[in-house]
């Protein structure tokens, strides 16, 4: 596989939730730092942030091309957790070390371990399903319209307080 090939195919077929630009600005303003986790790959990431001007730190595996073919690293993996790449939970405990509440928003297999132990849950799909089987209060969303409105509405004023 080439860079032109996987370039390619992360701009055909990854896209961003279009109100996430609108949600990082709140953020920001508010003084809540954001933190982009995923159990996917660098690579991607770094092409989608440059494409939608998105600017935050993010912790993800990592993807090298090395002589045409894909080599994945994974240096955020847990061996107490297992079931993460990039185990979400343990960089949720070192934020938490130092005092900082956390707002968790996920959808995916790779955010059951951390939901438990964040402050605030917002959740759809394989997340949401868990909360609700796990019995984890959360919020449901569709999009970062529905997350932000919730901050707006007085979670960032409660949570910052
Ligand atoms: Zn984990």
């Amino acid at each position: 596989m080439s860079k032109e090939t996987l370039t390619r195919f992360v701009d055909e077929q990854f896209h961003v939730d279009l109100h996430f630009p609108a949600f990082l600005h709140y953020c920001q303003q508010a003084n809540i730092a954001v933190t982009v986790l995923s159990d996917g790959f660098d690579f991607y990431i770094d092409r989608i942030f440059e494409k939608f001007k998105i600017d935050v730190p993010y912790r993800a595996n990592t993807l090298r091309i090395v002589d045409c073919s894909l080599q994945a690293q994974f240096p955020y993996h847990s061996a107490d957790c297992g079931d993460c790449g990039n185990c979400k939970l343990s960089f949720a405990q070192q934020v938490k070390q130092k005092g900082t509440k956390i707002i968790y928003i996920g959808d995916g297999h790779s955010d059951k371990c951390v939901s438990a132990f964040a402050d605030v849950v917002f959740a759809k799909g394989i997340l949401a399903e868990h909360c609700v089987k796990k019995g984890i209060p959360h919020y449901t969303f569709e999009t970062f319209a529905d997350v932000l409105a919730v901050c707006k509405d007085g979670l960032f004023a409660e949570i910052t307080r």
